[in-house]
């Protein structure tokens, strides 16, 4: 079974980088060359009214570096010109998606109109039912194991949302749906394995959902994701995903561009669509076989959270009738993944680096008791 790694569509994940501009002609490039010193005693026009993917200041500085037979040129032509020349200097496009993306949500967040304003903040009485509050509050190994059940190692579901709070994210989703069909808006999926769902972060949840994470996700995650960067989770990407006849159908085998997956069902009438999970893995072992107790099969229950460590591999089977909507909060270490780029060899987490650790540990045991055998029999 060969596995993809869902990665998320804003702009702090990491993606592929954008296409780099064509460049101009040897012949171009030299007649066309910068100026060594900036011309101070050009006044460069302004660029503040154009939605371009470098900040109009960049331009107006760089006008003072062109060549002077290209400054009565049409801005138009300049700006091709610097344009060409500043995506040579950021070939893998961050900047530009970054600032993009930006811009995209804030033309969201000033056009859209929330239907359920109590959401947006952090409300947590109306929000969680009474024993995940209390847990939370315990803060303890022993007050989270009391709400929890592991039905497979790292796998961990509990009750989490009321009701009331499902159905009013529901109908918020459902109402932000209506507006970017009405509007035409064109909306950037989730990520990059469903058509169907919304990026909640994009259109006024952040705040909300960085609280989530923080106050309600983090204690829990320094406790059981500890060797993974459980204690130091600092972003997050907060999203739905809609499954149905007329949606995404069912999700293929994956691990999430995460460090500890938050996944809570919110309704509404659904059959199918169970989670399966397939075990944890770095990424050397990915596609490596499961053990027994790896294997595991999760219905939905809505209202009920699975909590597991991003790398934990699995997908969803096709939800058969109905309409599935789950809320997704990828929460991320960048500590952690600083971290993992010096540590190639090993990864303590991962199922298959621990069984072959133990192996050599038998063989090595084993060679040794051969030996001292051997040397009993010898002498
Ligand atoms: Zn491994």
């Amino acid at each position: 079974m060969s596995l993809e790694q869902r990665k998320g569509t804003q702009a702090s994940g990491p993606t592929n980088g954008n296409s780099v501009a064509s460049s101009p002609s040897q012949a171009q490039v030299s007649e066309n060359r910068l100026r060594l010193n900036p011309n101070f005693g050009h006044k460069p026009e302004s660029y503040d009214d154009l939605r371009l993917d470098f900040s109009p200041l960049l331009f107006s500085s760089l006008e003072r570096y062109l060549p002077p037979t290209m400054l009565p040129l049409p801005r138009d032509t300049k700006i091709q010109f610097m344009r060409d020349i500043l995506l040579r200097y950021f070939p893998d496009g961050e900047r530009t998606r970054v600032q993009r993306h930006r811009e995209y949500r804030q033309k969201i967040i000033s056009n859209y109109q929330p239907l359920y304003k109590e959401i947006y903040t952090m409300h947590a009485r109306n929000f969680f039912v009474p024993s995940f509050l209390k847990a939370i509050d315990g803060n303890t190994k022993d007050s989270f194991r009391s709400i929890m059940a592991e039905p497979s190692p790292g796998v961990y579901t509990f009750e989490m949302f009321q009701p009331r709070f499902c159905e009013l994210l529901l109908d918020e989703v459902e109402n932000f749906e209506r507006w970017v069909h009405e509007t035409n808006f064109r909306i950037m999926r989730p990520n990059t394995m469903n058509k169907y769902g919304a990026v909640l972060d994009d259109f006024g949840l952040e705040t909300m959902l960085e609280k989530l994470m923080n106050d309600f996700i983090s204690p829990i995650s320094k406790i059981f994701f500890p060797e993974v960067g459980g204690s130091t989770l600092d972003s997050h990407h907060g999203f739905v995903v809609e499954y149905g006849i007329d949606r995404d159908v069912e999700l293929g085998f994956h691990v999430d561009d995460s460090e500890v997956t938050l996944n809570v069902c919110l309704g509404k009438q659904f059959s199918g669509g169970e989670l399966f999970f397939r075990g944890v893995r770095c990424d050397k072992h990915v596609n490596t076989d499961s053990q027994s107790e790896e294997v595991l099969d999760y219905f939905h229950v809505p209202g009920h959270a699975v909590l597991h460590h991003g790398r934990h591999r699995h997908g969803a089977r096709a939800t058969t009738s109905g309409c599935r909507v789950n809320l997704l909060l990828w929460c991320r270490s960048s500590v952690f993944r600083e971290l993992k780029k010096y540590q190639k060899e090993f990864s303590g987490w991962c199922g298959e680096c621990k069984r072959e650790k133990k192996e050599r540990q038998r063989l090595s045991i084993d060679a040794t008791k051969q030996e001292l055998l051997n040397g009993k029999f010898a002498s």
